[in-house]
């Protein structure tokens, strides 16, 4: 579990502000939900036999004696919210959420015990339209954020229950011929949940999944239709995409379409974004029937994407704009009172005040990487400022005049 530390958050702030841009031009409300449910809740949603639920949960009772979990994902609890208060019956729902998660994991590079997610789940809607939206609301972040080109995205479709069900079967049936090559977490999952296989990391349990029956073989007819729309939708709107037989993502709830964006930026830890149409678990959860889409994107792992990149805009990596220091001490008292002045002024400038000594101060202020620096003088004429854009200085200005002329500089460097 880490401590987000002053030279990260600014980058986390960046990120957070380009999503919810995006989310509010979609029309996305944001749900909160608690940290903590009932462990029953995520038992029943993501599955008894899955990685999760068997080893990862943190999970403790109350003083009640009440079994409850820290919630390992977003969906769950957003299902249980939208039912308990009555959001979800004959509606359409775009929600969003944004926090912590936690999972009992062997923490690695993009691998947390607690981490971040920012999910979107949509109610009420059945048709590929809304998957295509909520892939393309995606893509959208990914082109804002400057980092399309180093996203792929993978897609599949899952077919019905009933389909998979008879996939499950097959799949079962092909590989009980060949137990003994299989590696040992593949072998367990035979039992418990075969679909997880093909998943495996594992090169000779990828060698004997070459022949396997395919899943996309087996779909129904609705689930064809499906997915033929989703992916005429996304030639449409030119978001590229490869289909990937083997994606059956870790949770047991996902029906019909599932989707995953990965990068080859991070190492092993390459998926960025997942989600997936998941139709049953309203109703799995006491609720009705109601069709849902939906993804969650992991935060860290956005974040060291943007870093190995050097995505973020050199403005995003500081959280002040101008620093303003006193040249000397008999004119420290203006120091504040000119910030002021300025934040009256104008209102999207970003000023952090030297309230230390002034030892130095002309190094102190240019080693603060702000992009505009105010150093407060005593001349002749009275107190004055001199500005400093990077490159050049003003000259001595009069602090009357000093909003104005800050405002006009600030207006060519926030240009660029
Ligand atoms: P993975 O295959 O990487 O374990 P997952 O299928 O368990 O992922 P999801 O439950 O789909 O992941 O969560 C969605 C996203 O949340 C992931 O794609 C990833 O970006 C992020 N994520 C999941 N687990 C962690 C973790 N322990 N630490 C950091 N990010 C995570
Ligand atoms: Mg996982």
């Amino acid at each position: 579990m880490n401590d987000i530390l002053p030279g990260a958050t600014p980058i986390w702030q960046y990120l957070e502000r380009q999503v919810k841009a995006v989310l509010s031009s979609y029309g996305y409300d944001e749900i909160r939900m608690p940290i903590v449910e009932q462990t029953e809740l995520f038992k029943r949603s993501i599955g008894e036999v899955t990685d999760i639920v068997e080893k990862e949960m943190y999970t403790f009772d109350d003083r009640n004696g009440e079994s409850l979990t820290l919630r390992p994902e977003g969906t769950a609890g957003c299902v249980r919210a939208g039912e308990e208060h009555g959001l979800l019956f004959n509606q359409t729902q775009r929600l969003w959420y944004q926090g912590a998660m936690f999972r009992y994991e062997k923490p690695q590079k993009g691998r947390y015990r607690q981490f971040h997610q920012i999910g979107v789940e949509t109610f009420g809607m059945s048709s590929a339209d809304i998957d295509a939206e909520v892939i393309m609301l995606s893509a959208r972040l990914w082109e804002n954020l400057g980092i399309l080109d180093a996203v792929t995205l993978q897609l599949n479709s899952l077919g019905s229950n009933e389909s998979r069900q008879q996939y499950k079967e097959d799949l079962v049936t092909y590989l009980n011929k060949y137990v003994e090559q299989l590696d040992e977490d593949s072998q367990r999952r035979l039992k418990s949940n075969p679909l997880r296989i093909l998943d495996s990391k594992s090169e000779s349990t990828q060698l004997i999944l070459q022949d396997a029956p395919v899943l996309s073989d087996y779909l129904d007819d609705d689930s064809k239709a499906h997915f033929s729309r989703l992916t005429e939708l996304l030639d449409q709107a030119g978001i590229k995409y490869e289909i990937n037989t083997r994606l059956v993502r870790g949770l047991d709830y996902y029906c019909k379409t599932v989707f995953e964006w990965v990068t080859d930026k991070l190492g092993a830890q390459g998926t960025v974004c997942a989600g997936g149409r998941y139709d049953g678990l309203v109703q799995q959860l006491g609720g009705k029937a109601t069709p849902a889409v939906g993804f969650a994107m992991g935060v860290e792992r956005l974040v060291l994407l943007l870093e190995t990149l050097d995505a973020v805009p050199e403005s995003e990596k500081n959280s002040f704009d101008l620093y303003i220091a006193a040249q000397s001490k008999e004119v420290q008292g203006d120091v504040i009172r000119c910030a002021e002045m300025l934040r009256d002024g104008i209102s999207d400038l970003r000023i952090r005040t030297h309230c230390a000594g002034l030892k130095n101060i002309n190094n102190k202020a240019r080693q603060t990487g702000a992009r505009l620096i105010l150093l407060i003088q005593q001349s002749e004429s009275g107190v004055v400022g001199v500005l400093w854009n990077g490159t050049e200085s003003s000259a001595q200005i009069p602090l009357k005049e000093l909003p104005a002329v800050v405002a006009q500089q600030w207006a060519i460097v926030k240009q660029g």
